[in-house]
């Protein structure tokens, strides 16, 4: 039998489209029932896809210098790539997210150091980004173990 989808009392309570990363996100739901997997890949796919997105995040220099008043003081005449970079890294942080979450316990860390951590890989470009995706227990536990992240790209949105 297959296992329910819980996304779809999720949306009805909330009267919304059932599947979009929002919804899933919000009901904790990993993307692995059969209902949701194909929506999953194909947005997993479109992040990994996304080259102009990734060399925009890349271009702001994350993974050398971790300096978030630097990257916030750089958008401020640019307030239109900042909001699309800060929107677009949100996706990709879902996704990973996702992904970290359907093996669980095997990455540790608190809640906080979790989301710090997948964020602060967003922020380091694509590689190693898809390093994560694609490994997320190894890649992400090992990161997270040895606190190798830094505090947090996500302050360098407006
Ligand atoms: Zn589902």
């Amino acid at each position: 039998m297959p296992r329910k989808c819980r996304l779809y009392d999720f949306a009805a309570e909330y009267d919304s489209e059932p599947i979009t990363l929002e919804n899933l996100r919000m009901a904790g739901h990993t993307g692995d029932c059969k209902r949701c997997r194909e929506f999953v890949a194909r947005e997993r796919q479109n992040v990994v896809d996304d080259l102009e997105s990734w060399a925009e995040i890349e271009n702001l220099g994350w993974a050398k210098d971790q300096d978030f008043e630097r990257i916030k003081k750089g958008f401020k005449n640019n307030r239109k790539l900042c909001n699309k970079i800060d929107s677009f890294s949100g996706w990709a942080f879902v996704i990973l997210e996702m992904a970290a979450n359907r093996v669980g316990r095997a990455i540790g860390g608190s809640d906080d150091v979790f989301r710090d951590a997948l964020i602060h890989t967003v922020g380091l470009g694509r590689d190693e980004y898809v390093k994560a995706l694609e490994n997320p227990a190894e890649v992400l536990g090992k990161r997270i173990r040895n606190l190798d992240y830094t505090e947090s790209f996500n302050y360098c949105f407006c």
